[in-house]
């Protein structure tokens, strides 16, 4: 009964009359509250699940919007209703142990997976078309890196589409709740930025406006 609401939450502010969903399970890394990025972050490494032989990413710089995403696709760990992922330049991002084990989950999907063909973890998500708006851009789970200070997830992107993963159409209400509760605006697209950086990027493309 995750959807359940908390009134006897013991962290609630006290003066805030809002429900508390506290007993909301987003994902584990938010689930606690949402910890700030350190702002010099230099980077570090990501690496898979597996006890022997993991695959190794090394990241250069921090993650840039960081958000928990909803929708079906994204790697999230066992039990979670949501996946946390942010993005990278793709030049800042390199293998560096275990290449071989990575396969596409998905070759036809505009976002390639790159996931541990053992573990099932997915390293890292890769855009190949050269117009899609997101090129150049990898998109990368902060949690698989032990190291602290990557960016803090921003917003909730996809969030109907948890119906799609099991979640009950009824238990929307205290999701979104925990969502707004934890400061992460939940949109059921991509947050409002991003979906005008795609149609912008549209909009040029189509010489609708000036490139
Ligand atoms: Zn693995
Ligand atoms: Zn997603």
């Amino acid at each position: 009964m995750f959807w359940k609401k908390n009134n006897n939450n013991a962290n609630a502010a006290p003066a805030s009359k809002a429900p508390s969903y506290s007993s909301v399970k987003i994902h584990p890394s938010v689930d606690q509250g949402v910890v700030a990025g350190a702002p010099n972050f230099a980077g570090g490494t990501l690496h898979c699940k597996c006890a022997s032989n993991p695959v190794e990413v090394k990241i250069t710089g921090n993650s840039a919007h960081n958000h928990v995403c909803g929708c079906t696709k994204c790697w999230k760990p066992t039990g979670a209703l949501f996946s946390m992922v942010a993005v990278v330049p793709r030049d800042n991002l390199k293998v560096t142990a275990n290449a071989d084990k990575l396969q596409v989950v998905d070759s036809s999907a505009a976002i390639q997976r790159h996931a541990c063909k053992e573990c099932g973890v997915h390293m890292y998500g890769r855009i190949e078309n050269t117009g899609h708006p997101f090129y150049g851009l990898d998109f990368i789970h902060t949690e698989l890196s032990d190291q602290k200070g990557w960016s803090a997830p921003e917003f909730a992107a996809f969030v109907s589409s948890v119906i799609e993963s099991g979640a009950k159409p009824d238990q929307m209400g205290a999701v979104r709740g925990r969502l707004k509760e934890l400061g992460l605006e939940p949109y059921d697209a991509l947050s409002p930025p991003l979906m005008d950086l795609i149609a912008t990027h549209i909009a040029k493309s189509k010489g609708v406006l000036a490139a």
